[in-house]
């Protein structure tokens, strides 16, 4: 299905080394403008250009940005890996020199396939086989219309099938594990060092093991101590395998996992055990006038991109079909369904049409969650497809046609089971970490914006009064209260207008006292300076009647009084996981599927 775009070009070789590339550019002759494209393995979906001037190689990195074009950094956007080389063939505009003579595949080399392209395919369908419980065409669709974002999650867990990921295990017995058997040099394992979910790498050397830590940066991203930074695991032990970036030797010889993938911790793909694992690679800085684009030198850590910079993206007007169907409303106007024509097809899409964009307050309003939405990138959270000036000014989003998750499980009782919710809440933990991890607070977190794609997939919405957190602060003050939901707001929202991922917490908290309760209305009737001090006199929401115990416990964590002594959603996530995991491996035979009923 996801076949790569730049397969029919002669002069790909998929994913091979830079040596490699510079061999078959010297084979090619090593004329002025000779070039060739390759897979990069460094970030997901890019390429690295290679091209010979005055007897020098030069490797540029092609990245595809979030809206699915490709650029050189600096460079203009392209439809597509083709499209950019014809453009630079024309025209050098900052290369070296313009790309003259494509460096031709031997007939009998074929394209070099990554071991997740290998992969990629199954992985995606066991993931929404398990995760969502689809089957059949509901499958397929799934697939087919989540399949970018689908990648990149899977993309991010490829290492747990890897049979050189040896999962939780101490170092001693890593060490035993590699004196088993031979012990040829480069002999390697991967292991999970403990509960914060950090990786080490075991490498055989003469003999003796050597033990590196793997470090993760703030974005999610792997890299060895100074070296190069990767978007996932197991491109970082690709890499490894060419380059030993600081180690004794070069990754060689997986040391196999002796145990079958079933006897293992059930890997369920959907739990991310590492930071948000993946980092969308952020729209680059387009800058005119520049003349010189920078070099890839495979090795870097690349700072031409600035996360900072919002490129919104624009929707024609005669892109958009809309229908009088209103799927809500709400005081900046109302949400309408459409269909968008994109190059690859229809997609079915929301609308937030403005209503009174002459009030600039509420035009800049709208940009401004225009602005929070497009930079985040996160399967459980609603995406943002572009603006739309027509008649109104339109916020177009991906369409999530199953509702809000009060409304679904008020109407569904019979249907939706408790393990189902315990699911959905835990998708609903998964994107308010990634929220976390990039320093957003959401500020309504509540089951009215928790909007469903269908009955085991959620998506948190709304980013209406959102904020991005500045690098050093963790927490957003409102200089003035509004209208707020104070239902949803933690004492510190309440008492000092401090707004952080803590807070967001306790909202999770509400949020799930709803979820539970089937859609229910937290503190009953009471008014919102009752639930104050009911909050302030230590009283907390029971446990609704279907709740299981363990998940009261994180609703009552979430409750905690002080923001400090809240866990974060790191911790609640961690919880949500594991009593989710626990309850799929005892309802479901495999011990891996999630016991949510399936659709239909
Ligand atoms: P408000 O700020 O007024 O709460 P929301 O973004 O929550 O605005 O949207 C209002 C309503 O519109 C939602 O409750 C939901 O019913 C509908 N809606 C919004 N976004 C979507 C979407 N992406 N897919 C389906 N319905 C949506
Ligand atoms: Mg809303």
């Amino acid at each position: 299905m996801s076949s790569d775009p730049a397969t029919d070009l002669p002069f790909f070789y998929g994913s091979i080394s830079r040596s490699d590339a510079e061999q078959h550019l010297k084979l090619g002759g090593m004329a002025d403008g000779l070039f060739l494209l390759r897979q990069c393995i460094r970030s997901l979906g890019g390429y690295v250009l290679s091209v010979v001037w005055n007897l020098e190689f030069n490797h540029y990195s092609i990245e595809k940005q979030l809206n699915g074009t490709y650029c050189i950094a600096g460079g203009r956007p392209h439809c597509g890996p083709a499209e950019l080389c014809e453009y630079y063939s024309k025209d050098a505009d900052g290369l070296v020199c313009n790309l003259r003579k494509p460096c031709l595949r031997p007939a009998d080399t074929a394209i070099q396939a990554s071991t997740f392209d290998n992969m990629k395919d199954g992985m995606l369908r066991e993931y929404v086989r398990q995760t969502w419980n689809l089957e059949g065409d509901a499958m397929e669709q799934a697939i087919v219309s989540q399949a970018s974002q689908l990648e990149k999650l899977i993309a991010t867990t490829a290492h747990e099938k890897m049979p050189w990921f040896h999962g939780k295990i101490p170092r001693h017995e890593g060490e035993r594990r590699l004196y088993a058997g031979v012990q040829p040099d480069g002999k390697f394992l991967v292991r999970e060092k403990d509960e914060t979910g950090s990786f080490a790498l075991s490498v055989m050397y003469g003999k003796t093991p050597y033990h590196y830590r793997i470090e993760q940066d703030k974005s999610g991203k792997y890299s060895m101590p100074e070296g190069t930074k990767f978007d996932t695991l197991w491109q970082l032990v690709e890499y490894l395998r060419m380059k030993p970036d600081g180690m004794v030797t070069v990754l060689r010889e997986a040391c196999v996992h002796g145990t079958s993938a079933e006897k293992r911790t059930p890997v369920l793909p959907a739990v991310r055990r590492h930071g948000n694992g993946y980092t969308p690679p952020p729209a680059a800085l387009l800058r005119p006038g520049v003349t010189k684009l920078p070099e890839t030198d495979d090795s870097d850590n690349n700072p031409y991109h600035n996360p900072n910079e919002v490129r919104k993206f624009t929707i024609q007007r005669s892109q958009l079909m809309i229908d009088e169907v209103e799927l809500g409303s709400g005081n900046f106007g109302c949400v309408k369904r459409g269909v968008l024509q994109t190059d690859k097809g229809q997609i079915d899409v929301a609308i937030k049409v403005l209503k009174n964009e002459n009030e600039k307050l509420v035009r800049d309003e709208m940009m401004r969650e225009a602005e929070i939405m497009y930079q985040l990138d996160n399967i459980y959270i609603v995406r943002m497809l572009g603006l739309c000036s027509g008649e109104h000014l339109m916020l177009v989003m991906e369409m999530a046609a199953a509702g809000p998750l009060h409304k679904f499980l008020s109407s569904n009782k019979e249907t939706v089971s408790v393990e189902n919710i315990v699911n959905l809440m835990h998708q609903v933990s998964m994107g308010m970490k990634y929220l976390e991890e990039k320093n957003f607070v959401h500020r309504d977190l509540a089951a009215r914006n928790v909007l469903l794609v269908n009955q085991n997939f959620a998506k948190i919405s709304d980013f209406g009064l959102s904020k991005a957190l500045g690098a050093d602060d963790n927490y957003y003050k409102a200089r003035t209260g509004g209208k707020w939901p104070l239902k949803w707001y933690a004492p510190e929202c309440l008492n000092y207008h401090k707004f952080s991922s803590k807070s967001d917490v306790w909202s999770f908290g509400v949020t799930m006292w709803e979820a539970f309760s089937y859609g229910g209305k937290p503190y009953k009737k009471m008014k919102g300076a009752e639930v104050t001090s009911f909050i302030e006199s230590g009283k907390r929401m029971d446990c609704p009647a279907a709740c299981p115990e363990p998940m009261y416990t994180v609703m009552s964590e979430c409750w905690i009084y002080k923001h400090e002594e809240r866990p974060d959603f790191k911790k609640v996530e961690a919880s949500m996981r594991s009593y989710n995991s626990s309850i799929s491996t005892q309802t479901s035979p495999e011990g891996a599927a999630a016991a949510a009923k399936p659709v239909k």
